[in-house]
């Protein structure tokens, strides 16, 4: 087994995901660092998700390890020996790290604010004025201070997965899982959407991981692409390399089927 990345903040080590039959991620072995924004690109069906499902405990390792900022993630030490982790270990850990989907998930019977500081107050006990104060400065961020008392159904698709951003990040996760975030919008949405991001990656430090059909922006935002097939990585590289000068046929393939 290779010795795992101690500088590492994600570290997947021989990581084997299997859905009965089928083998969904094969021996993956990566490593992302703190700050790093990576993008996973791959066709359909190739495990992209799946990673970030597994960062979100949203499922479990047939097989292999998972590691966080060099604590075992999804394993935990009993007894002198390696266990799968179990909920009160995850819960914790957990809160460093947010997702958004491709589905806004707001709560719908709340308010934009009550979306931004239910977790902040109840989950991290931060007290209500300052979560209030960290929810109008998201807003800001994601442009839409003057939504605060609106509910998501007043709402266009790209203003609520704006609000979704705006709610992981009043969490203040370490790393930010982005799951085809624009994929569910009108075309005339994204746009605003991939701003956000943008400003986002330029203003935090924030580590992203994030699963994208939207090229244009994997290239600006990327430090690293990461090209799956079949559950393992085809190839990896700059965002240069991989847009600009790709070295394997499924690469090309591939690149040629979405751009
Ligand atoms: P991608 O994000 O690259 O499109 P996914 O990680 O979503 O790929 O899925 C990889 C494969 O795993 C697909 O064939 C998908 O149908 C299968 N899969 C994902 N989740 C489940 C599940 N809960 N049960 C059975 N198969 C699943």
């Amino acid at each position: 087994m290779p010795p795992s990345d101690t500088s590492a903040l994600i570290n997947f080590d021989q990581v084997v995901k299997r859905f009965g039959d089928l083998t969904v991620l094969d021996h993956l072995d990566f490593s992302v660092a703190p700050g790093e924004r990576v993008t996973l690109i791959g066709p359909s069906g190739s495990g992209k998700t799946t990673i970030l499902r597994l960062l979100m405990t949203l499922e479990k390792v047939t097989e292999g390890r998972i590691e966080v900022d060099g604590e075992p993630f999804s394993h935990m030490s009993r007894g002198g020996r390696m266990v799968p982790a179990n909920e009160a270990y995850l819960r914790p850990r957990r809160k460093r790290i947010g997702m958004v989907f491709q589905q806004f998930n707001l709560f719908p019977n709340m308010t934009v604010r009550k979306n931004l500081t239910e977790a902040p107050v109840h989950v991290l006990g931060l007290p209500k004025a300052e979560a209030n104060e960290r929810a109008e400065e998201l807003l800001e961020l994601v442009g839409l201070s003057d939504k605060i008392d609106a509910h998501p159904t007043q709402l266009s698709g790209g203003q609520q997965q704006r609000v979704a951003i705006a709610r992981a990040l009043a969490m203040r996760p370490e790393i930010l899982l982005l799951d085809e975030v624009t994929s569910a919008l009108d075309p005339e949405l994204v746009a605003g959407v991939l701003d956000v991001l943008r400003t986002v990656a330029e203003t935090t430090d924030i580590t992203m991981l994030c699963v994208t059909h939207e090229m244009g922006f994997a290239r600006d935002v990327s430090h690293r692409v990461l090209m799956f097939d079949k559950g393992r990585i085809a190839e990896e590289g700059t965002p240069d390399e991989i847009f600009g000068d790709p070295r394997e046929e499924r690469t090309k393939e591939f690149l040629r089927s979405v751009l």
